[in-house]
């Protein structure tokens, strides 16, 4: 084939695979490309759209990972599932922090970050037909790794009503029964809503029932305010026989750069995603793993500070925009501010606060249906820049 041949016969291409049609377009890259068509015109855009957190990793994970990544040891194949310091780590972890006592060997797999095992589970759980129940507006993973895999992603609307717990009654009877699995994420991304106890008992009621895989989201249990401490679900009577949960060391420790989380709860479960990934990846590279170790036994040392700084930009955020005329409610949890936009037409909020203020928020119908008339905002910028924001927003005065 000469170079630069463009003709025909030079492509040997048939085309990508059907389930490519499947993959919607990445909400985040359509905001990546607004905000860069804002910057070309000079725009100095405030962005409030990823949950991406600002701060730097505490100094003694980095100085953990850095050490490790000298060890020739951490230069070869990690052991696939985490090495066993790993996993005793966060066994040891969630022993401490919610009283639940897991067997390191089986019941806990270290994660390339929980989007990895939440984005490869549904391929071990789904058949063709199958039906996975997700929350909707929600991480947008659970549904699409489910249609990857070839299930059927049920939404569970999310409405400010039912506090943004899903109806699990109202769910028909045909789904349930063609039903593998149960999403829930509390502290919720992105409606910043949290669980009470009452209602993570009724999930795994419902679980038990209908016999299937209760999967938890648990990425923002240690971000809360007011003294707010998120409770994990295996700490429930019965959990563990139904019941796996996603723990991130991301927003915890300021990690989402290293890649690092675990799954831990139903054996079978954490097995079967161990056995499936190990077809697919060779685990969590040794030296993110020390550090995660050292973020674990760190725990809950950075946490007061962490926490009390992302209280304080709530607090400013949801005055700011109070001032301005909003109605943003005040998370318990979470960095997210879920909030109500005058009008009810997200999509022209968003874009007109962008056009008037230099401003970038998520629209929450980029989330699924139920989002509609809500923006997302983050707290992940000084109070410097959110301040800046404030008034920007108070400025532009923008009514829907
Ligand atoms: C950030 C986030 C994750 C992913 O975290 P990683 O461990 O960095 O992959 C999972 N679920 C929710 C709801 C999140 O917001």
């Amino acid at each position: 084939m000469k170079p630069n041949s463009k003709s025909d016969e030079s492509r040997p291409l048939k085309g990508l695979a059907d389930r490519m049609q499947k993959l919607a377009p990445y909400l985040f890259a359509e905001l990546d490309r607004k905000k860069a068509e804002a910057q070309a015109r000079g725009v100095d855009v405030i962005s409030f759209t990823i949950g991406d957190p600002d701060l730097p990793t505490p100094a003694e994970i980095v100085e953990a990972g850095q050490a490790a990544l000298a060890d020739p040891q951490n230069h070869r194949y990690p052991a696939y599932a985490g090495s066993p310091a790993f996993k005793q780590a966060a066994a040891s972890w969630m022993q401490r922090r919610f009283d639940v006592d897991l067997d390191p060997d089986r019941e806990i797999v270290a994660l390339i970050g929980t989007k990895e095992g939440i984005g490869h589970l549904p391929f071990a759980l789904v058949n063709p037909g199958d039906v996975v129940l997700c929350p909707e507006p929600g991480y947008p993973v659970y549904a699409g790794a489910t249609r990857l895999a070839g299930g059927e992603a049920h939404p569970l609307p999310l409405t400010a009503e039912r506090s943004f717990l899903p109806d699990l009654e109202g769910i028909p009877k045909d789904i349930r029964k063609r039903a593998k699995a149960l999403w829930i994420n509390y502290p919720n991304n992105p409606t910043g809503a949290v669980a009470p106890e009452e209602f993570l008992k009724k999930a795994v009621a419902f679980a038990k029932e209908h016999d299937l895989v209760l999967c938890a989201d648990c990425a923002y249990s240690e971000i809360g305010f007011d003294g707010y401490q998120p409770p994990s679900v295996l700490e429930l009577p019965g959990a563990r026989d139904v019941a796996v949960e996603f723990h991130s060391l991301s927003k915890t420790y300021n990690m989402t750069g290293w890649r690092v989380g675990f799954i831990a709860g139903q054996p079978d479960i954490v097995g079967a995603l161990g056995t499936l990934k190990s077809n697919l990846d060779t685990g969590v590279f040794g030296a993110v793993q020390a550090a995660g170790i050292a973020a674990m036994r760190l725990w809950p040392k950075h946490l007061p500070d962490l926490n009390r700084i992302y209280q304080r930009r709530r607090d400013l955020l949801v005055a700011g925009l109070k001032q301005a005329g909003y109605s943003p409610p005040t998370p318990r949890a979470t960095f997210y501010i879920w909030m109500p936009v005058p009008g009810g037409d997200d999509q022209a909020f968003a874009t007109r606060l962008i056009e008037t203020a230099g401003v970038i928020v998520t629209p929450g119908s980029g989330f699924g249906p139920s989002g509609k008339g809500y923006v997302r905002l983050c707290l992940t910028m000084d109070e410097d820049r959110l301040q800046e924001a404030v008034t920007r927003i108070e400025k532009a005065g923008v009514s829907g």
